[in-house]
């Protein structure tokens, strides 16, 4: 089994960042969100662990990923309102459903709002 694989499905490849004037624009979250660290390079992030929080609003998945650049851990937390997602719980419903990406680091504390996806 290839669980590390795995995780890194579950990992958007881009957020969309609101521009006050100028729409949207597009960030990879192939990079590393902790400070004093400009890794952007996949082969360097390794996500390890997935934890799922579920309420009656909210879907929450955090995953929890190592840069090897800087010998931390960060975490990308995703997410998705219930009412926006119309889909039926299947694999398809992330691409179909508004999305908050924020990341965090080690011990939870929140470093920023990074998108959407
Ligand atoms: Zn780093």
């Amino acid at each position: 089994m290839d669980d590390k694989e795995d995780l890194r499905l579950e990992i958007p490849s881009y957020a969309f960042i609101a521009l006050a004037r100028r729409g949207m624009e597009k960030i990879s979250l192939d990079q590393c969100f902790l400070k004093n660290c400009d890794n952007q390079d996949s082969n360097l992030l390794e996500p390890f662990k997935k934890e799922i929080q579920e309420d009656e609003k909210k879907y929450i998945k955090k995953i929890h990923i190592k840069c090897k650049k800087c010998n931390r851990v960060f975490i990308l937390k995703l997410e998705t309102l219930k009412n926006v997602a119309k889909s039926t719980k299947n694999k398809e419903e992330d691409s179909l459903s508004m999305g908050l990406v924020h990341a965090l680091d080690e011990n939870g504390k929140n470093l920023g709002h990074i998108g959407y996806f």
